[in-house]
């Protein structure tokens, strides 16, 4: 019999989410930046953490995990074999697939170097559905930062993110998605997808929604940072015949001060 499996989002911090997929059970979560949020939601629903999947080394995707293994040591942590972490866990890069339980198909993990230089992210695919968990790689209507990575490998990540089948469910880390849109929106203002998004968001946002998970179908569709061939915003950035690398850096650099 199939199981009952859902995903829903913590609130953590400012604006991140940390992931938790259970099945009533059993949990797995995904980048916990925060323990006290997350042992609050297993306590809730009364879970057993069984995994904590890591998609890269930054503090409010990992600070969480050390109080977790002290109060769940059964867990299991998967994390990028490029980066280095205290904590014990198995090292994981393409082309692994990772074993999360018999409630649970495998994960596939794919390397995502950019935002930092070891990011992974998981591709699972459960219930008929795709589910992306991609760290800070893939925003809604955003990318994230490059701290460590070129904006070549940045777009080399987003393209093995977008050849993902269309309707894979994007599992993003941070509530951004308005102001990615009204960024956007700056280099695209006839975009009517993306007009239809912001209404979307706006609505959402309003009623305390978060606004995700996304598609891949929605992004290419709306995402500036996918978006590199589109002559609308290679003539909103004053580009000249651009390559759609030096659209994708010019759209970067403009996002960082936006
Ligand atoms: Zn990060």
């Amino acid at each position: 019999m199939a199981q009952v499996v859902q995903i829903i989002p913590i609130p953590a911090f400012k604006d991140n989410y940390i992931w938790l997929i259970h099945n009533n059970h059993y949990a797995i979560v995904v980048d916990p930046g925060d323990a006290a949020v997350v042992n609050n939601t297993l306590t809730k629903l009364n879970l057993t953490l069984q995994t904590i999947l890591i998609t890269h080394h930054h503090q409010d995707h990992i600070g969480g995990v050390d109080l977790l293994l002290e109060t769940h040591p059964e867990a299991k942590v998967f994390a990028p074999k490029n980066e280095s972490y205290a904590f014990a866990h198995q090292p994981v890069g393409e082309p692994d697939t990772i074993d999360l339980g018999n409630w649970m198909n495998t994960s596939r993990v794919i390397d995502v170097p950019g935002h930092t230089l070891g990011h992974v992210a998981y591709y699972i695919k459960q219930n008929q559905q795709e589910w992306l968990f991609c760290g800070d790689t893939l925003f809604g209507a955003g990318c994230g930062r490059l701290f460590e990575g070129t904006p070549t490998q940045m777009m080399q990540s987003l393209e093995k993110l977008t050849a993902l089948p269309e309707n894979t469910l994007v599992f993003c880390t941070r509530e951004y998605t308005l102001h990615n849109i009204n960024f956007a929106l700056t280099l695209e203002p006839n975009n009517q997808a993306l007009i239809n998004r912001h209404q979307q968001t706006t609505d959402l946002i309003n009623l305390g929604k978060p606004t995700l998970p996304s598609t891949i179908k929605l992004e290419l569709a709306t995402n500036p940072f996918l978006r590199s061939d589109s002559v609308e915003i290679q003539s909103s950035l004053q580009l000249n015949k651009p390559t759609q690398l030096e659209t994708f850096s010019k759209t970067r650099l403009l996002r960082n001060s936006y």
